[in-house]
């Protein structure tokens, strides 16, 4: 069975002392969830003072975003072995607003994960169309497009730790969420093109979380789909209460029926 992921994509928001507050009030309700890797992504700003407070907690850390040099005149960037120093054990990689405002490509994104891979920090890659595209029926050429492009030159080695999110651009931060079927289509096929790419072994292991607008109120009906293997949360992440709850829902869900 592949254990659930729940992250928190905390964007730009949440200064030093707000951050603190916010993984606090996580912990302190999440301490007892074993069936859940949860998982918060702050500003880079605040990884180190949010880092101190998850040690050795069951609440992960992660950053969203990271350079490919280990160092070196790149003002600016961060490297993995400096996020790994502050206590990550994932990285976002080519999330949408990278792509759209940032100019992340396919070559970026792989350059990233590769550099994730080599300093063992475990990346979230961020894969999904646009709503121009899904209008023109293109999203599982996109979507595949963008994994392989993410992926050229890994092993299954390589990967086997590796998470996709699966985040339909039109649903980021819109209110407007993919319906478990739309979402549930698109996970059937990245593992497909897992299984064609690598083997069905690594295909059936391979955490493919959604993103796009979830909350408390649509998370359940989302992992209940067989493909959907939890969550890359954004706004809903940053009220304690929400993430909490969509944490609790999806621990329940797995001490049930799913598998
Ligand atoms: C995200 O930032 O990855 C995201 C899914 O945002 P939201 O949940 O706000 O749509």
């Amino acid at each position: 069975m592949r254990q659930p992921i729940i992250a928190g994509n905390w964007k730009m928001y949440k200064n030093v002392n707000e951050a603190i507050e916010l993984v606090n009030n996580i912990k302190r309700e999440v301490y007892d969830v074993a069936n859940v890797g949860i998982v918060v992504c702050p500003t880079f700003t605040n990884l180190s003072d949010v880092g101190q407070m998850l040690v050795e907690n069951n609440v992960a850390l992660g950053a969203q975003n990271c350079y490919w040099e280990k160092e070196g005149a790149f003002t600016g960037e961060v490297s993995v072995d400096m996020l790994k120093s502050v206590g990550c054990k994932y990285v976002i990689i080519g999330h949408s607003e990278r792509r759209k405002y940032f100019g992340e490509t396919d070559e970026t994104v792989n350059m990233r994960i590769k550099a994730a891979i080599e300093s063992e920090i475990v990346p979230i890659l961020c894969v999904g169309e646009t709503l121009e595209e899904r209008e023109a029926s293109k999203t599982i050429e996109i979507v595949e497009t963008q994994i392989k492009g993410a992926l050229k030159g890994f092993s299954e080695k390589d990967i086997v730790s590796l998470v996709i999110a699966y985040e339909p651009v039109w649903a980021i931060g819109t209110g407007l969420t993919a319906t478990p079927d739309q979402a549930q289509e698109i996970h059937a096929a990245i593992r497909k093109l897992i299984a064609e790419l690598y083997s069905d072994v690594l295909a059936s292991s391979m955490r493919i979380i959604y993103g796009g607008s979830a909350k408390p109120e649509n998370i359940e009906e989302l992992m209940r789909e067989e493909d959907i293997d939890g969550g890359l949360i954004g706004g809903a992440s940053l009220k304690p209460e929400s993430f909490i709850d969509m944490i609790k829902k999806t621990s329940k869900l797995y001490e049930g029926t799913k598998d």
